[in-house]
């Protein structure tokens, strides 16, 4: 998981919270009830000496109303009394007068001072720990050692502790417990199992379990899954869609390239037949010559060679055409096309030689300004289609010319080939200019045209990375630009 190495997990920090909060409520309390143990024990050491001092006060009054020289007395209880461990000092008093009756002999610097200077004023100026009590006529004033209260109360607040310690230490271990089960483990779950649907599975298995928070948790996230998987599953299924929509284009395009070839064909054909139309005539008529039993050796050798000239001129107009019309065997995709070259001017040659077989090519002056062996990336085929087209086109339009004349130009520029055709005809009219490049756009009579021979060329020429368009600077008739990768032999 995605974890930042620096957060704390939850359960540790479940545990430092619970901890924190513990401290923060027990630690209070402890010293509130050591306060109050204290306090208590204090109390009740007080209350104790204060009854010791009563039972004094009693006895030494008891002592002073007996007669005087009765055996004890006074002096004698003072004396017991001062024998007691807990007793430091005892001092006794006449109740109004403050004279001082008894004494033990170390009796305390300020009393001393008290009843030495001013019994009545000072008398009552006895530190905390001691007492003073009155029974009849007697006043007691005697001082205890301090009582170890902290001695009584220690024992008790170590229990305290640790009944707060081990209570504390259960309540830390239930809580961890009971939130580990109730948020720490479903949470973990969810998390696995949402990791593992990123990481591809597509179903998602966790029950929506643990409090209502994390089981709607549960809830959405299993939801969100299922969505995602949905969504997946559609958008593969736009995938496979689009993929096989690619493939009916790439095959209908290379329907229409080999369509465009054929009608290309049929245009040359119809021209063509003329052209062999006159030579078969001519062929016949020598044969019949040949036949001819008066007609000499010589005149007969002379009629059959020049039937077989003939018969060669027919038989390469139709190979040229065969050539053309035959499919191509390069691949249809644009990488393949792309590693695939040929050399312009052999190209401009064949093509020449395929239209010039036509009549109304016999009129047409054709100029050519092609740079020796200038290779450009399109197959031998392709480049022959689009030219052939191009040249059709412009013949097309020098139909009504007095001088029809087309040049065809190739040369080289950087690291691109630029070949233009030009023709002195018609031009493309202002208004058609923008649609010339779309499939099935034409000018021409029905049947005359197809409208799919530039869109073709376009297409031809843009998988290999280049360009055709028509330069409308040229205005004297129809002047076509391609630009095509070009590469050394
Ligand atoms: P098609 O030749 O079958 O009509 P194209 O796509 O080859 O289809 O040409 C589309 C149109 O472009 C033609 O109908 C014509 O109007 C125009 N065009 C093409 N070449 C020329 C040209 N050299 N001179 C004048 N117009 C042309």
């Amino acid at each position: 998981m995605a974890l930042a190495p620096s957060a704390p997990s939850l359960r540790l920090q479940i545990i430092a919270s619970l901890g924190t909060l513990l401290v923060l409520a027990f630690l209070p309390l402890f010293f509130a009830v050591a306060g109050l143990s204290r306090a208590t024990a204090l109390g009740v050491v007080n209350d104790e000496m204060a009854q010791r001092a009563r039972t004094m006060a009693i006895a030494f009054d008891d002592a002073r109303a007996s007669p005087p020289g009765a055996a004890g007395g006074i002096t004698v209880a003072l004396a017991d009394q001062a024998r007691s461990p807990s007793v430091i000092a005892i001092a006794v008093t006449d109740k109004d007068t403050h004279a001082l009756l008894a004494a033990t002999p170390d009796l305390p610097d300020e009393w001393a001072e008290a009843y030495k200077d001013d019994r009545s004023a000072k008398s009552n100026r006895v530190a905390l720990t001691d007492f003073t009590d009155e029974a009849g006529g007697t006043r007691l004033h005697v001082r205890f050692r301090p009582s170890d209260v902290e001695a009584r109360v220690t024992p008790l607040l170590r229990l305290i502790a640790l009944y707060i310690f081990l209570f504390g230490a259960v309540l830390l271990a239930f809580a961890y417990l009971a939130l580990t089960r109730l948020i720490v483990r479903p949470i973990d779950e969810l998390s696995r199992e949402a990791e593992r649907v990123a990481s591809g599975a597509r179903t998602f298995r966790s029950a929506a379990r643990g409090p209502r928070e994390i089981a709607e948790l549960g809830v959405s996230v299993r939801t969100m899954a299922d969505t995602l998987v949905a969504s997946e599953k559609s958008l593969r299924a736009k995938v496979d869609e689009l993929t096989e929509a690619t493939k009916r284009l790439t095959e209908t395009q290379a329907q229409l390239v080999k369509s465009e070839r054929l009608a290309g064909v049929g245009k040359l054909a119809a021209g063509v037949a003329h052209e062999i139309g006159n030579p078969i005539a001519a062929i016949l008529g020598m044969l019949d010559l040949v036949k001819d039993p008066d007609i000499s050796e010589e005149d007969k050798r002379d009629l059959l060679s020049r039937t077989q000239r003939e018969t060669e001129r027919i038989s390469g107009i139709v190979k040229d055409l065969l050539d053309f019309a035959r499919p191509e065997k390069s691949a249809d995709s644009s990488t393949s096309l792309r590693m695939a070259v040929s050399t312009v001017d052999r190209v401009v040659k064949d093509v020449l030689s395929l239209v010039s077989a036509q009549k109304s090519w016999k009129q047409i002056k054709v100029e050519t300004d092609v740079t020796p062996a200038l290779v450009v990336t399109l197959p031998e085929a392709r480049l022959q289609q689009v030219l052939l087209n191009l040249l059709l086109n412009a013949s097309h339009a020098l139909a009504d010319v007095t001088e029809p004349v087309i040049v065809l130009r190739a040369k080289r520029e950087g690291s691109m080939a630029v070949l233009t055709v030009e023709d002195n005809g018609t031009g493309v009219p202002e208004h058609a200019r923008p649609q010339i490049f779309e499939p099935f756009f034409t000018t021409k009579d029905v049947g005359e045209g197809t409208g799919l021979g530039l869109s073709v060329c376009r297409g031809l020429v843009e998988a290999v990375g280049g360009e055709i368009a028509l330069d409308t600077s040229y205005t004297k008739g129809a002047r076509f630009r391609i630009t095509l990768p070009s590469s050394e032999l």
